[in-house]
């Protein structure tokens, strides 16, 4: 898509801190961290959110969540970590391409909102 910001990152035309690569996923800092550990990990294929996963495309969203542990490890997030993805306007969804934040490096809130 060439209007999506994360489409961009993925194609290096807007740099990104890359924490992770491989043919399907992209993981990066975010740019405004909420945590000492606030990472951002993209399907490379344009799903706009949560609601555009589908049978034909979630194969990338499980490649995510074998992903992710992963990540969490290499952060050294091993007192825990949250997995949160925003989908749509009252969920405060800001970039339109699916995404799951990784949040950690201290002790979280309990509030989901
Ligand atoms: P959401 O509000 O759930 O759609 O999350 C979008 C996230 O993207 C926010 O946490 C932003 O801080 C982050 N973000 C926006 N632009 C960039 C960028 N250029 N590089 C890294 N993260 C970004």
């Amino acid at each position: 898509m060439t209007n999506c910001l994360f489409c961009k990152i993925i194609a290096g035309t807007i740099p990104s801190t890359k924490v992770y690569e491989d043919d399907l996923v992209l993981a990066f800092r975010d740019i405004a961290p909420q945590a000492p550990t606030h990472i951002l990990v993209i399907p490379k294929t344009h799903i706009p959110s949560v609601d555009g996963i589908t049978a034909e495309n979630s194969a990338v969203v499980a490649h995510i969540f074998e992903i992710i542990p992963a990540i969490a490890k290499a952060e050294g997030l091993e007192k825990g970590y949250r997995v949160v993805s925003n989908c749509g306007e009252h969920a405060g969804q800001t970039v339109r391409h699916l995404h799951f934040h990784i949040l950690g490096g201290r002790e979280l809130n309990l509030e989901m909102a």
